[in-house]
Order: structure tokens, then C-alpha cells, then sequence
């Protein structure tokens, strides 16, 4: 039976699309953006997951210590928890772990969970039906999302079709980094792209996101010329895409396709990313950088406005 990788089905989504919608998640993605709100999206099977919160600590618990099969998990150095007190909190080597989750089902607080799990298209289409009155009152929808839910193109393809049979709006978000007969087979089940351009020099994109630009912008200028719309979202991220010369480039490239694009939205950077990446306990550093001032989104939003584009900031 066909089945995705789900890490989250979010409904009351007010962010990705319009109306009320309810967002499924879609575990793996081709890009690698250093500032990802959404780390434990990027690898595509299931994963451990620890949330510091929610441990009580081996003292007081410490059920994960002897169930491992691997050895990964011992006791950490001491710490103290969010109200100042000695605690110490299981360690888990990643490079050990194998994520067989037997540590997560041993876990009665939840502190260490598995990330992503296995969902026919029938149970996904039963959650969102339960929602529909609320997209029908607000002119909502389902919005497929990752992730790049198009690296799972089968389950998408017929998750929308079934979306469509039933009388919902369809939204796909993606980063465009797939190939053109995988968007085309969607495409007639799609009111709507959310449409990732995180960079035009393609060889920043390659340097900094481990992949070039070239497929995302052909993908973009193919789905307007196939009557597509696209709801472009631009993350403008500290010391990357953030300047003015680097708009100007934004602005040629969208002026281009600008009767398929139905709002351009900047998503100014944000650290929300920083605890996700925490709680997937990784080793290697994220970036971290102050978000975009007030001002400086205000002036690149006047600057692609100017190019006849709708412009809003998330
Ligand atoms: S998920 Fe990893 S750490 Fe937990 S029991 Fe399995 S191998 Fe050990
Ligand atoms: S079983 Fe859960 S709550 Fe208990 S020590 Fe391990 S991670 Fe913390």
C-alpha cells in the first residue's frame, strides 16, 4: 500500500496558503539551508528526537539507560534543568544510534520521541476530511509540505488527487529542486505553489545549500508558461541574499514571470530552527545570525514592489 514519511500534519495553519489549512509534513529534502526552522525534516527515514524539557533526568527516571541495543545512550555530565536544580540527562551518540526507537517507547515522558512515521493516503485524507468545514468557512485548504514532499512524488501526487476529488484547495509547498515531469504530473491538482527562491547566484546556492539554482528557477518559469500560480517565498537571511543588489536580481528574474505569481513573501530569518536542531542532537554547529531589521525588510520589500510585484513580509 502506498504510504509517505509524515513528520507532522499541522491543522489551523494560517501561514501556508490562504485561509485556514491544514499542513502535512513530508519527511526528507534534497537542500541542506543552513538556517532550516525545520532541521528534522531534512533526512528522509524516521529519527530520535530528545526534548531537554520534557526529561526528568536519570536520577529520577532514567529508563532509556538500559534499554539501547547499541550501547548509545549513558549518563551525560551534570547540568542543572530550567528551574536551576542538579540534574543530569541521558547522552545519546548519534554515530552509534540506529534509531530502532526502542529508547522512545521506553520513554513515558516523551522526551525522547521518533520523528516521522509511515501514513497511507487513506489515513492522511481521514484527518484532513475531519477539517474541511473549517477550509470551506475561510476559503482554506491543504497544503502538502516539507521538507521537499515532492521527493515523495507518488503519495503526493495522489494525496492531491484525492484533495481535489474532494472539493478541497490544494497548496504545494516546495523548493523547486525536483524534476519537471514530477511538477507536471501535480500541476493539474495544484491551485497553488509556495515557491522557495533562496538565492540567485547559483554559485552561493551550490556553495552555501549544497545544491545549484538553475533546475529551481527553469521550474518556476515552466509552471507560469503551463498557466500555474506561485506564491514566491523569499527567506532573506543575514549575510546571504539580504542586500540590494542581490533584490535587483530578484526583481529581473520575477518581473519575468510576473502573471503567474500571485504574492511574493518575504520570511524575514528567525532562530527557531536553533532548538529543533538540538533536539536531534547533532553535533555540527547551526547558523545563527540576528534576523533582518524592521527597516531593512521594509526597504527590500518596497524595492520588488517597485517591479509591479504584491509584496508582503511573513
Ligand atoms: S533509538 Fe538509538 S539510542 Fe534509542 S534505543 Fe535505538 S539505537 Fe539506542
Ligand atoms: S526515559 Fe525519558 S525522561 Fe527518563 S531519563 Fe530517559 S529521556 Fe529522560
Amino acid at each position: 500500500m502506498l504510504t509517505g514519511k509524515i513528520y507532522d500534519i499541522q491543522g489551523f495553519s494560517v501561514q501556508d496558503g490562504p485561509g485556514i489549512r491544514t499542513t502535512v509534513f513530508l519527511k526528507g529534502c534534497p537542500l541542506r539551508c543552513p538556517w532550516c526552522h525545520s532541521p528534522e525534516s531534512q533526512l528522509f527515514p524516521t529519527e530520535l528526537n530528545w526534548m531537554q524539557v520534557r526529561c526528568l533526568g536519570t536520577d529520577a527516571c532514567g529508563k532509556c539507560l538500559d534499554v539501547c541495543p547499541k550501547g548509545a545512550i549513558s549518563i551525560g555530565e551534570s547540568t542543572t534543568n530550567a528551574m536551576g536544580e542538579p540534574i543530569t540527562y541521558p547522552d545519546v551518540d548519534k554515530t552509534v544510534c540506529d534509531d530502532c526507537g526502542a529508547c522512545a517507547k521506553a520513554c513515558k515522558a516523551t522526551a525522547l520521541y521518533m520523528c516521522g512515521e509511515d501514513k497511507t493516503v487513506d489515513e492522511v485524507m481521514h484527518r484532513l476530511l475531519r477539517d474541511q468545514p473549517f477550509f470551506e468557512e475561510s476559503g482554506g485548504g491543504v497544503t502538502v509540505s516539507g521538507g521537499e514532499c515532492l521527493c515523495q512524488p507518488e503519495f503526493t501526487l495522489e494525496l492531491l488527487k484525492r484533495c481535489k476529488e474532494a472539493g478541497m484547495h490544494t497548496a504545494v509547498d516546495t523548493t523547486g529542486f525536483v524534476k519537471w515531469e514530477v511538477i507536471e504530473k501535480v500541476l493539474p491538482y495544484t491551485d497553488l505553489f509556495l515557491y522557495d527562491l533562496k538565492c540567485m547566484d547559483s554559485a552561493l546556492h551550490k556553495q552555501v545549500i549544497g545544491v545549484p539554482n538553475e533546475l529551481i528557477l527553469e521550474n518556476a518559469e515552466k509552471i507560469v508558461k503551463a498557466g500555474g500560480k506561485i506564491q514566491v517565498r523569499i527567506p532573506t537571511i543575514p549575510m546571504f541574499n539580504e542586500s540590494q543588489e542581490h533584490f535587483v536580481k530578484y526583481g529581473e528574474f520575477l518581473s519575468k514571470i510576473k502573471e503567474g505569481i500571485d504574492t511574493v513573501q518575504l520570511l524575514p530569518y528567525h532562530k527557531l530552527g536553533v532548538s529543533k536542531h538540538q533536539r536531534l542532537m547533532k553535533k555540527e554547529k547551526i547558523f545563527v545570525a540576528e534576523p533582518p531589521s524592521d527597516q531593512l525588510m521594509q526597504a527590500r520589500k518596497k524595492q520588488l514592489e517597485a517591479y509591479g510585484l504584491t509584496v508582503t513580509i511573513h
